[in-house]
């Protein structure tokens, strides 16, 4: 048997390899640069370019852009209406920004346990958690694979809910080959460097409705507008008027520009970690305590995030041994993610862990190996290999 690194043997690899990263090409480049070289660097023509590039790419009306995906979360709860009182509900597994949109305005956020299947948000248990106070639902697409969005939208329109679709991770994919993008009220995509294609920082909200899109837009620009149809009077050519307390919250026509360049590459990119899921499905199907992600039939993910299960009963050593022998490889080896009720502020808050039963025994087993665009055929060779190699030395 071969031995591992973190006993000293040489590891797969000699750099690390890390578990998503960005891929900025000359284009890209050039195009921040012409942005640059002219006159406009905040508000140019390229936020309203880019905002319809992804509005068209998912079919939707609308698309507002905003400085973060974490801003644009806070966007769509202003919009929902969700204020003091009101709760939105939303899953553990999850980014940590998921839920705090809503404590920025001011809500309760709800956790609802996860299907221990597709680790999304499970609608059973959506159902059992709505009060009289309930405002929203906030599916997330973990890892890229779409959520039940069909029950889920069954269920908010019995109640008379908002649905915020979290699809940080799922630009690209499908639900019952529909684009995500649409599914939902308003839907979020983020454009940090780790997601399908970035702006830097940056997000985006879709929507087909004329009212949200209109809120939207007030809440990222200080609740500020210009629009001769919404002034309630007309000082002079100058004259603008606050009528809500907005943010500010824009992207810049330098991130803009980026942007425009990326989404003509997201197919390729979509395609490519459709490509490298498909290789790590296959190698590690077979594998004795190792769960590969489930997709469900009505899903095409766009494949953000690989993560194995290592069944805690088929090892000699715990999660963490696993996962710091992975490190010791020098596969960038990650965790996604920490129940968001496990946090110490939300623990403050008083959330109940065994409230969450599947949550907890996802976050007890799951690591997110390396998976993005620009990998090399090499570095998926390197992930099987450094897999295999700590599989076989720590297995029952
Ligand atoms: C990335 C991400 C966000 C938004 O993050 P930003 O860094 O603010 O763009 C929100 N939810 C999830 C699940 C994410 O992964």
């Amino acid at each position: 048997m071969e031995k591992l690194a973190i006993h000293g043997g040489s590891p797969v690899r000699s750099t690390m390899l890390s578990y998503g990263q960005q891929w900025i090409d000359e284009s890209d480049i050039d195009a921040v640069v012409q942005v640059l070289r002219g006159p406009f660097i905040t508000q140019g023509p390229h936020i309203a370019q880019f905002e319809k590039e992804v509005a068209e790419y998912v079919g939707a009306r609308y698309a507002v852009a905003f400085s973060s995906g974490t801003a644009a979360l806070h966007g769509a709860c202003h919009a929902a209406g969700i204020g003091p009182g009101d709760e939105a509900i939303t899953s553990p597994i999850t980014f940590v920004a998921s839920s705090n949109c809503v404590l920025y305005c001011g809500g309760t956020p709800v956790f609802a346990d996860i299907d221990p299947q597709t680790y999304n948000i499970d609608p059973a248990q959506i159902e059992k958690k709505i009060t009289s106070r309930t405002k929203a639902i906030i599916p997330v697409d973990f890892a890229g694979q779409p959520a039940d969005m069909e029950r889920i939208m069954d269920i908010a329109r019995r109640h008379d809910l908002t649905v915020i679709q979290d699809a940080a991770h799922s630009l690209g994919a499908e639900y019952n080959a529909r684009k995500v993008g649409t599914l939902a009220d308003m839907t979020m995509f983020s454009f940090h460097p780790v997601k399908h294609v970035t702006t830097g920082e940056g997000g985006v909200i879709t929507t087909d409705r004329e009212d949200l899109y209109q809120k939207l837009q007030l809440f990222r620009s200080h609740g500020i507008t210009r629009d001769p149809g919404m002034l309630l009077k007309d000082e002079g050519p100058w004259y603008y008027e606050m009528h809500e307390l907005g943010y500010h919250y824009r992207l810049t026509d330098m991130q803009a520009a980026l942007g425009i360049s990326q989404m003509k590459k997201l197919d390729e990119f979509v395609r490519r970690r459709r490509l490298i899921a498909a290789a790590y499905n296959e190698s590690f199907q077979g594998m004795s305590g190792i769960r590969t992600p489930y997709q469900a039939s009505y899903a095409n993910s766009s494949w953000h995030l690989y993560m194995l299960r290592f069944q805690q009963d088929a090892f000699r050593v715990g999660r963490r041994e696993i996962f710091e022998a992975l490190r010791a490889e020098n596969i960038g080896a990650h965790v996604h993610y920490i129940p968001v009720y496990r946090q110490p502020y939300y623990q403050r808050l008083g959330y109940d862990r065994t409230e969450y039963p599947e949550a907890e025994a996802f976050y007890e087993e799951a690591i997110t190996i390396p998976l993005f665009s620009k990998m090399s055929d090499n570095d998926v060779k390197d992930v099987l290999h450094a897999v295999q190699k700590v599989h076989a030395h720590y297995r029952n």
